[in-house]
C-alpha cells in the first residue's frame, strides 16, 4: 500500500493549493537526488514518491479523484507501471528551483528547443459521454480513437527505407538565419528550416509509407474502465494513447473527459439524487406510501409520514450515487407533490367542499385530530 499523499508531504487534508505547493518546495530541495546526502537509489525513490504526490494533490481533478478514491483513483492517471518520470507534467513549477540541470529529467521538449531533439508528442483529448446509470455502475469502454504513431516502415524518420542524410540546407541543426535590412537596422531571425522542417535530417527519396512524415494515422483500440461515481469534467489519463514524438521523444497522452448526460428522472448533486413523487392530500394528511423507482431500477416503497407537508424531502438511504472507493452510496432524496386533479366527478366535489368546510369550521381549534377523522371518513365514502 502506497503511503498516504498528504503525509508524504505533511500537509492537512484540507492543505490549500498554496501550502501544497510550499511544502513540495522545500522537501524537493531536500530530497532532491542532486543534494541529498542519502545514497542515490534511497533518495530518488523518495523524490519519486514525493513527485508523484505533488503531481496529484496539485492538480484538482487528480486531487478530488484521490480524496474520493484514494490510490485507486488515480492509479489510472499513471499508465500500468504507476507514476514514471513521464507523468510529471509540472516540470515547470521545479525548473525555476533547479534550474535546467533538472529539465533533461522529464524528456525536454516543452522548452521550445529545436525539433531536431526527441520531443513528446501531442496529447488528445477525447470527450466521452456517460449516462447517471453508468456513473452507478461503472462502465467498461472500448474506444478507437485516431492517433499518429511513427511509421514503421522508416521508423520515424520519413526517408525511404530509413534512409536520412543530414540536411544541406541547415547543416542539421533545423534552423536557419535570415537577415534584414530595417528602418531599425540589420534584423536577424531564427527560423525553422523549411528544407527538413526542423528535423535537422533530410532523406533523398521519401518513405512511400507516410509520404516523409515519419508518423502515419491509426486508430487506437482503448479499452478503459470507467470508475464508478466519476462527475462531469473529471479526466481519465490514458498514458503513451496521444500522438507518436518526435525524433524518438515519447508519444503523447490520452485523456478521456467525462461528460455525465442529464437524466429525466434523476438530479445529481455529488453522491445524492434527486427527484419528486407527487401524491394525495389524504396521504399527506394520513401518511400513507407511495411507490417510487430508484436509479438501479428497484420499487421501493417509500413511507410517507402522516402530516407531510408539500414540499418536504423524504431521504432513501443508500440508493444515491457511488461516494467513495469503499462501497457506500449516497442518498435518494424525493420532493413531495400533491396531484391536484383537473376534473372532479359530482360526488368528489361535494366530498372536497365538506372537507373545505370542515377544515376552516375547526380552525384554530383542536384541528389536528378532527380533520384528520374527516379525511378519512371522506375516504370511507368513497372506497366504501
Ligand atoms: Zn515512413
Ligand atoms: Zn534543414
Amino acid at each position: 500500500m502506497p503511503r498516504d499523499y498528504y503525509e508524504i508531504l505533511g500537509v492537512e487534508k484540507t492543505a490549500s493549493e498554496d501550502e501544497i505547493k510550499k511544502a513540495y518546495r522545500s522537501l524537493a530541495k531536500k530530497y532532491h537526488p542532486d543534494v541529498s546526502t542519502e545514497p542515490k537509489d534511497v533518495a530518488e525513490a523518495k523524490f519519486k514518491e514525493l513527485s508523484e504526490a505533488y503531481e496529484v494533490l496539485s492538480d484538482p481533478d487528480k486531487r478530488k479523484m484521490y480524496d474520493q478514491y484514494g490510490h485507486d483513483g488515480v492509479k489510472q492517471q499513471f499508465g500500468k507501471d504507476g507514476f514514471t518520470w513521464d507523468d510529471f507534467t509540472r516540470a515547470d513549477d521545479i525548473s525555476d528551483i533547479f534550474g535546467d540541470i533538472f529539465g533533461s529529467m522529464f524528456g525536454g521538449g516543452r522548452r521550445g528547443r529545436s525539433r531536431n531533439s526527441p520531443q513528446q508528442g501531442e496529447s488528445l483529448r477525447y470527450d466521452l459521454e456517460i449516462t447517471l446509470k453508468e456513473v452507478l455502475e461503472g462502465k467498461k469502454v472500448n474506444l478507437d480513437i485516431p492517433h499518429s504513431v511513427v511509421c514503421e516502415h522508416c521508423k520515424g524518420t520519413g526517408g525511404k527505407d530509413g534512409k536520412v542524410t543530414t540536411c544541406r540546407k541547415c547543416g542539421g541543426s533545423g534552423q536557419i538565419q535570415t537577415v534584414r535590412q530595417s528602418m531599425f537596422g540589420q534584423m536577424v531571425s531564427i527560423e525553422e528550416c523549411p528544407e527538413c522542417r526542423g528535423r535537422g535530417r533530410t532523406s533523398d527519396e521519401k518513405c512511400p509509407h507516410c509520404r516523409g512524415a515519419g508518423r502515419v494515422n491509426k486508430d487506437a483500440h482503448i479499452s478503459l474502465n470507467i470508475p464508478k461515481g466519476m462527475e462531469e469534467g473529471m479526466r481519465l489519463r490514458v498514458a503513451g494513447e496521444g500522438n507518436a514524438g518526435y525524433n524518438g521523444g515519447p508519444a503523447g497522452d490520452l485523456f478521456v473527459v467525462i461528460h455525465v448526460k442529464e437524466d429525466k428522472t434523476f438530479d445529481r448533486d455529488g453522491p445524492n439524487l434527486w427527484t419528486g413523487i407527487t401524491t394525495t392530500y389524504p396521504k399527506l394528511v394520513l401518511g400513507g406510501e407511495e411507490v417510487v423507482t430508484t436509479l438501479d431500477g428497484d420499487k421501493v416503497q417509500l413511507k410517507i409520514p402522516a402530516g407531510t407537508d408539500v414540499g418536504t424531502v423524504l431521504r432513501i438511504p443508500g440508493k444515491g450515487l457511488p461516494r467513495t472507493n469503499s462501497s457506500s452510496r449516497g442518498d435518494m432524496m424525493v420532493r413531495v407533490a400533491v396531484k391536484v386533479p383537473k376534473k372532479v366527478t359530482d360526488e368528489e366535489r361535494e366530498l372536497l367542499q365538506k372537507l373545505d368546510a370542515s377544515a376552516g369550521g375547526t380552525k384554530g381549534g383542536k384541528k389536528g385530530k378532527k380533520l384528520r377523522d374527516k379525511i378519512q371518513e371522506t375516504i370511507d365514502d368513497i372506497t366504501g
